[in-house]
């Protein structure tokens, strides 16, 4: 279960401290951010001319804002994801991402609350390790978008470490342990935390020896482009650590103005930087679209890394992509790309201690 996050504390990595004071322009654009059906439907002129705002929820298969699970993972749009969709569009690509229907209530035989195994795979607190070499730290719980498709919808991020106290015991768990190498910074998304609160939970890591890389997972610099502060961007060249991150889009129109421009500069500060996107009917189910994603990230220098099987999350059935037809796009995209520019399609399978590629 996420949080609805308060954009001036959001950094739930540590106790509240007086940088929230100096709240930078990120976090109020953050909280300007649109948090219900009704006003994404507003924005967009969804609503018909002659229409009620509770017909045109009905025309369009949203839910009742009453819902449970709405009401556990609200609606979450900052502003310039918003102004990247088609006004008008229902089906909109970059909609459909965070457009709550009412199909989100159907039980769906195989799609479960923990489909990834997340929990069994709990170390200590906020420490998941369940892939050879690497941890992934739970270092914020809230994000800036809610996906509905997201895989962590129903985690208990409610038990995870907050205060910097609270790190050291994954912290002490990960320098015991010298078969990890790499520790991931996951979420609900990492760089929720303020460059302060980030920094210092990156120069503990970084101050173990056997860590190598310290890699962040992210799609801030995809949905709020100006959380890519100069400050953030000198935390990732002074690491000892080789950092890489890598951040998810799932559609080539997410990849516009000042989010090429953010991309581009994280990659010209000599970082590594990959996306992964979650393959999704209605979405980037197309040859053409998934074509037209991987030449804009290309293009700017970020590679396409993963492109996964959905996890099968209680409220995600509609977004379900056949893995045949999955096998077919690929074996497609691969026929139109340099072979740098097609992901490889993965799957999630619980207890396996790396990702699964689909090949049938
Ligand atoms: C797969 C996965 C990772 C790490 O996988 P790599 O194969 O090391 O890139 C990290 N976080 C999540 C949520 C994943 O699903
Ligand atoms: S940004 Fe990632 S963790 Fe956050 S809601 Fe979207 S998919 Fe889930």
């Amino acid at each position: 279960m996420l949080p609805v996050p308060d954009p001036i504390t959001t950094d739930s990595g540590f106790e509240a401290s007086s940088d929230a004071s100096a709240a930078g322009s990120w976090q109020r654009e953050l909280a300007r951010a649109v948090r219900s059906a009704d006003d994404l439907l507003r924005r967009l002129g969804l609503v018909l001319p002659e229409e009620s705002l509770e017909t045109a929820m009905v025309r369009l298969g949203i839910s009742d804002q009453n819902a449970v699970y709405l009401r556990r993972f609200p609606v979450l749009v900052p502003e310039n994801f918003l102004k990247r969709m088609r006004p008008g569009d229902a089906s909109d690509p970059l909609l459909r991402q965070v457009l709550p229907l009412a199909a989100e209530a159907a039980i769906v035989d195989g799609f479960v609350s923990d489909a990834v195994g997340d929990l069994a795979a709990r170390r200590t607190d906020g420490l998941i390790h369940k892939y050879e070499g690497r941890v992934l730290l739970i270092a914020a719980s809230a994000c800036a978008v809610h996906c509905r498709y997201c895989f962590r919808r129903e985690y208990p991020y409610e038990a995870e470490p907050r205060r910097l106290d609270d790190w050291q015991p994954a912290i002490s768990e990960i320098a015991s342990d010298t078969s990890i190498t790499e520790v991931i910074f996951s979420g609900g998304d990492p760089w929720m935390l303020t460059d302060q609160r980030l920094q210092a939970l990156c120069s503990a890591i970084d101050a173990i020896p056997h860590i190598e890389r310290i890699r962040f997972h992210t799609r801030l610099p995809i949905v709020l482009p100006s959380r890519i502060t100069s400050d953030l961007l000198k935390l990732l060249r002074t690491l000892r650590s080789q950092a890489i991150v890598v951040v998810h889009a799932n559609h080539a129109n997410e990849i516009v103005d000042d989010c090429q421009v953010v991309l581009r500069e994280l990659v010209r500060s000599g970082v590594p930087v990959l996306n992964q996107s979650v393959l999704l009917a209605g979405v980037n189910d197309s040859v053409d679209a998934l074509e037209a994603l991987s030449r804009r990230l290309v293009n700017i220098g970020v590679m396409p890394y993963y492109l996964h099987q959905l996890d099968q999350v209680s409220g995600t059935a509609h977004f379900e992509v056949a893995k045949s037809r999955g096998v077919e796009l690929l074996r497609e995209l691969a026929s139109r790309l340099p072979g740098y520019a097609v992901p490889r399609y993965v799957q999630e399978i619980p207890g396996h201690t790396g990702k699964t590629p689909i090949d049938r």
